[in-house]
């Protein structure tokens, strides 16, 4: 099959998985982004990154699992600081009840006491009677694992033009990563608001992404490594992706020092927010309209899904081969 001159426009985490696959599958591939700076304007730029095909089951559909699983061997694969140290969700001794109703809604999991989870965060020592680990799941930082899929992907002779929105007039297909900016032309998708803050500290050591289960303000905390912290997220039916609201600090800090104390004396190092881009049913699309294809709705699962998207649609340029559920 002769290969394509390709333009991918948008270069979140959805747009750099698509350059990357497609310049490595022999393309001739131009990445168009309107940000002047990288991951300025992404949504992808907030995320916690985890890639978490099990306990987002808790309300996905089975879809996002097997992408999911998929994605991990890509990212495993692709990035050599993919981190694959599972996941750990708790719960306080009051919400036990969140803990037994996780536990039948996921799978991939196992339950474990006080003494093992001392072992996996010794941090946690003495704080969590029980829990679930949840081993075969990952996680990657979103900025460095961004910047290496960009530089990946010029090195396997990709052009990345940044401060552009306009595609060039002679391309083969044109593939639209523009995340809630299609929603122009995809009337249905919506923005999902989530807020996140970063934190560093060095009086707790976290080695994998913690779950803490509430009620009202479920939030996790992913290590970045160097004694940074993701505290996210909120998810507000809202396009706004300004400053995070004064409400949503206060529950996303003291949910974090009712995690561990320690987080009291952490530095907060950044506040920010993204509209995460979502259709109605929460899954991902791939829209053929000719020679334009979106790639879109990746919801919460932007980094869980990128590679595994990524890899449909370059099966679909070379053979035509579409994913009942992924294609329309
Ligand atoms: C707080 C928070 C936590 C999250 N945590 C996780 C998580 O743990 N795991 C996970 O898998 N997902 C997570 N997500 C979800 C994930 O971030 C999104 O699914 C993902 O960012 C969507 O990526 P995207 O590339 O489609 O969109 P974006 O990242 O928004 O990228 C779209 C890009 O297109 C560019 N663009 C727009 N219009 C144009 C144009 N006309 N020309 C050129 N460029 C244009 C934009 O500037 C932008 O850079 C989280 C999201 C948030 C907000």
């Amino acid at each position: 099959m002769p290969k394509k001159k390709i333009t991918i426009i948008g270069a979140g985490i959805c747009g750099l998985w698509q350059a990357l696959t497609l310049v490595r599958a022999g393309h001739a591939v131009t990445l168009i982004e309107r940000s002047k700076k990288p991951f300025e304007g992404a949504c992808s730029f907030y995320a916690g990154a985890m890639l978490a095909p099990f306990a987002e089951e808790e309300g996905a559909e089975k879809l996002i699992r097997e992408l999911g699983l998929r994605s991990i061997e890509l990212w495993r694969d692709t990035y050599p600081d993919t981190q694959c140290e599972g996941s750990l969700i708790i719960a306080q001794p009051r919400d036990q009840k969140e803990l037994h109703r996780f536990e039948r809604m996921t799978m991939g999991h196992e339950r474990v006491n006080e003494s093992r989870i001392s072992e996996m965060e010794p941090d946690l020592k003495g704080r969590y009677s029980n829990g679930l680990f949840f081993a075969d799941e990952a996680h990657v930082h979103p900025h460095q694992s961004m910047d290496f899929l960009l530089n990946a992907a010029e090195e396997a002779g990709a052009v990345v033009h940044f401060g552009r929105d306009e595609a060039p007039g002679s391309t083969d297909l044109l593939i639209d990563c523009r995340g809630i900016a299609a929603r122009e032309d995809l009337g249905e998708l919506r923005g999902v608001r989530g807020e996140r803050l970063v934190v560093r500290t060095e009086e707790i050591n976290l080695s994998r992404p913690v779950r803490l289960l509430h009620p009202r303000f479920p939030l996790y905390v992913v290590p970045w490594g160097y004694g940074f912290y993701l505290i996210g997220a909120t998810q507000i039916e809202s396009d706004e992706a300004g400053p995070v609201t004064v409400r949503s600090a206060l529950d996303l800090l003291s949910t974090a020092y009712a995690l561990h104390p320690a987080f009291g004396e952490a530095e907060v190092v950044g506040f920010g927010a993204g509209a995460r881009p979502a259709f109605p049913d929460n899954l991902p699309r791939i829209i053929v309209k000719g020679d334009h294809i979106h790639v879109n709705g990746l919801f919460r699962h932007g980094f869980l899904l990128a590679p595994a998207l990524a890899e449909l649609t370059a099966r679909y340029i070379e053979t035509g081969e579409t994913h009942p559920e992924v294609f329309s």
